[in-house]
């Protein structure tokens, strides 16, 4: 095995290029993508920054203006990328990294533009995913932007999902929306009334259609379903007061009511009739399911883009900040440097840098990894329909018989000759990708929104009095506060964490995670500086933990892992997250080094971005191992009770005469033992006997062992941090303030 040798003192001289990017995040042979987001970018640097720049954030309504900004995704084919050729569209094939990439230009600049864009394609995703072939190709040509010469609207649509309160919001199963039958004459298609209030709707101010979630209310139809409805339906069709939000105002949000009376062919996904009763062939929880388990992906980018935009903004500000003072003369270091002579300030910029960087690779890996299982889920149905196998619980149970030659796979040796068969079965391949789809989409929405605001709230502080203004370049403020609604956003944090305590312990997705520790190792082993066994001893430490607070109780004999003990499970799950952002990172940078070797036009630019990007890999993974080490050392010792000064606590402890003897035998004793009780019964002050090991000595040692990890985290840091400080920037911001 090489090892990568990286010259010492290479030195990034500019920000990271978009052929850079488009490495790491694996789409420089996509030509297609490439193109989309030079148009997404020239939108979002124009319309949108203009429109920002121009106060329209400061009114909740829907103005000419916003409107304006739809029609640009129009011209700019964005409201096309959810489509397929055939319905208008340009994109071939599964288009999850295509419509993150969008989302990533536009939120850039600001995220409400992003969710007005991507809210369409939210309302059109129950169609895409349940629909009947029908429906998609109806809808899909009605929301197409209309080809030059055309003269038509787009359709625009909304989802609707959430309710007033007490109903919809984290738990999704209590709906107060309710649909009933009107009329249904004999041989006739059955007319529906549907009755639903939303709350917070977005792009409701513009939407033609909305696709609702509503539960039966009539013996005549079963369950529920998600249901289609057009504004020139008979009845109310109101898309009700706007919200007064404090963010993402370029999209609109409002409060709607319908009131209609629909054909039952709108249910989506169509319906069976079975002894006079309306069955929806998916419910609505099945729908929502297969909708936000996608774009979940594209909210978590949005925060992603947010960090990494700030990055330059905030360079600018901490050099020019001494500029124009009559001590700072140009060429001393106060004019030069301003603010970055101090370590603290390039320290924490390192931090947001090193974050957005992670949150990006996991983002993307995340979109790649659907693109990949978009297909393999289409064959999964097919096959499962070819033997007979219906979907729900016996479809559970076959897929459970391919999760067992799927563990089997993993664990096969590299030369095993059943390796080329197992590989290419495509249910294997599905559940494979599968497991780890459930774990890495709601990781990225939950760490890169909820740990992304956290460091938004970082990126302000780094421009003083002018972050927390209208007038502060890259519109920080506003990009802060709109972090906090993609964290709430499809699902609070409540939702992904419930989520990920399931996915993350099923068998599959654990073998995986154990196969990915000796992958970081062996990466290690080549590229050391990548923080890739720091972060390996961090993922053995969490795997450790979980298989320990799975078979432990807590001091009255209370299960630890158990679904309602979120103080355990929902931990673990924000454990788990920093360590899959870090390795995204990580195989990131290894992907750029591959790839880049073979690319003559980078050969001079290269090294210095490896290196940046490495110690920004080692950054990230210092900081998620000192996470991880913090909530799992919490979860193993806090559920034991403390030991108290009693006889049961004492019987632990050693009498100083006791041990004043067992000196003469083993000398140095003294010096190890941690309570020693006086003569007279006296003890050191403090809560009691310290608390004494039994299997968790196993966790001090791997928590021993990572803290030895962390050598060199601090110099990589520094090391990055020199590079802030002399990177190039252009002269002025890419858009107007
Ligand atoms: C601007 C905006 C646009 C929106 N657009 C749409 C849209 O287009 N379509 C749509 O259908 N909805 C939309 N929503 C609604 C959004 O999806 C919900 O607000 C979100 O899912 C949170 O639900 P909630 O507000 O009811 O929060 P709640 O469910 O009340 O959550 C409040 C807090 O309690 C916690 N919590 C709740 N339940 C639990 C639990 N079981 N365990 C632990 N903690 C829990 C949550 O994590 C959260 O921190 C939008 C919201 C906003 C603000």
């Amino acid at each position: 095995m090489s090892t990568s040798v990286l010259p010492q003192n290479a030195s990034m001289l500019t920000l990271p290029t978009d052929q850079v990017r488009a490495i790491l995040w694996r789409f420089d042979q996509r030509f297609d993508l490439q193109m989309l987001v030079q148009s997404a970018r020239g939108v979002a640097r124009g319309t949108v920054a203009r429109l920002v720049a121009a106060g329209e954030r400061n009114t909740h309504d829907w103005t000419p203006l916003k409107d304006e900004m739809m029609e640009a995704f129009d011209r700019a084919g964005l409201s096309a990328v959810f489509m397929e050729p055939e319905e208008g569209g340009f994109i071939a094939g599964p288009k999850n990294l295509a419509l993150a990439l969008t989302a990533f230009e536009l939120a850039w600049v600001d995220g409400g533009a992003a969710t007005a864009s991507l809210a369409g394609f939210l309302a059109l995703s129950p169609i895409h995913e349940r629909g009947t072939p029908e429906q998609v190709q109806h809808y899909m040509s009605l929301a197409v932007p209309p080809q030059p010469g055309e003269d038509r609207r787009p359709w625009r649509g909304a989802f609707a999902l959430t309710e007033p309160i007490p109903y919809v919001g984290v738990d999704t199963g209590m709906l107060s929306g309710k649909v009933r039958i009107s009329e249904w004459n004999d041989g006739e298609e059955p007319r529906l009334q549907v009755d639903k209030r939303g709350r917070f709707i977005t792009n409701i101010a513009s939407a033609n259609f909305v696709t609702a979630a509503v539960n039966s209310c009539d013996d005549r139809i079963k369950g529920s379903c998600v249901i289609i409805l057009e504004e020139t339906d008979e009845g109310t069709f109101d898309a009700g007061t706007p919200t007064k939000k404090l963010v993402h105002q370029l999209s609109s949000t409002g409060d709607p009511i319908f009131n209609l009376k629909v054909p039952a062919s709108r249910i989506v996904g169509g319906y069976t009739v079975k002894n006079g009763v309306i069955v929806p062939n998916f419910s609505h929880g099945e729908v929502i399911e297969a909708v936000f388990r996608r774009t979940r992906v594209t909210v978590g980018l949005l925060t992603a883009a947010k960090l990494l935009s700030a990055v330059e903004p905030v360079i600018r500000y901490q050099r020019g900040r001494f500029r124009g003072a009559e001590g700072a003369r140009p060429g001393s270091v106060r004019y030069e440097r301003g603010i970055q002579q101090r370590e603290d300030a390039l320290h924490r910029l390192v931090d947001v840098w090193a974050c957005g960087e992670a949150a990006a690779s996991l983002g993307f890996a995340a979109a790649r990894l659907f693109d990949e299982l978009d297909p393999l889920e289409k064959q999964k149905d097919a096959i499962l329909q070819e033997r007979g196998i219906a979907a729900g619980r016996t479809e559970m149970k076959a897929l459970r018989e391919v999760e067992q030659r799927a563990i089997e796979f993993l664990f096969m040796h590299s030369n095993d000759p059943r390796r080329t068969e197992y590989a290419s079965d495509p249910l294997l391949q599905f559940v494979l990708k599968d497991a780890e789809a459930n774990v890495l989409c709601p990781a990225t929405k939950l760490w890169n929104t909820g740990h992304g605001a956290n460091l938004m709230r970082e990126a302000v502080s780094l421009m003083g009095g002018y972050g927390i203004t209208e007038d502060c370049p890259g519109f920080l403020a506003n990009k802060w506060m709109d972090a906090q609604l993609e964290a709430t956003y499809e699902g609070p944090e409540a939702v992904q964490r419930r989520h990920l305590t399931v996915t993350m312990t099923g068998d599959v997705f654990l073998v995986e995670f154990r196969s990915w520790i000796g992958a970081m190792r062996r990466i290690a082993s080549t590229r050391p500086g990548t923080g890739a066994c720091t972060l390996a001893s961090a993922m053995q430490m969490w795997l450790w933990t979980l298989t320990h607070l799975q078979k432990t109780t807590d001091a009255d004999g209370n299960k630890l892992y158990q679904g309602q003990r979120q103080g355990v499970t929902f931990a673990m799950a924000d454990a788990l997250c920093w360590l899959l952002a870090s390795r995204a990172q990580i195989l990131d940078v290894i992907e750029l080094e591959r790839a880049a070797a073979s690319d003559h036009s980078l050969a001079d630019s290269l090294p210095g971005t490896l290196q940046f990007l490495s110690d920004l890999c080692h950054v990230q993974a210092a900081d998620a191992a000192g996470q991880v080490s913090r909530i799992c050392a919490e979860l193993v010792f806090g559920y034991k009770k403390h030991p108290s000064w009693n006889d049961a606590g004492c019987s632990q402890c050693f009498s100083a005469d006791e041990l004043e003897e067992f000196e003469q035998t083993m000398p140095g004793i003294t010096a190890m033992v941690m309570d020693v009780l006086k003569a007279d019964g006296t003890h050191p002050a403090k809560a009691g006997p310290c608390a004494t090991c039994g299997r968790e000595n196993d966790f001090l040692q791997l928590q021993n062992k990572l803290s030895r990890c962390l050598s060199g985290a601090r110099l990589a840091k520094d090391r990055a941090a020199e590079t802030v400080s002399t990177v190039m920037i252009p002269e002025a911001l890419d858009y107007p303030q």
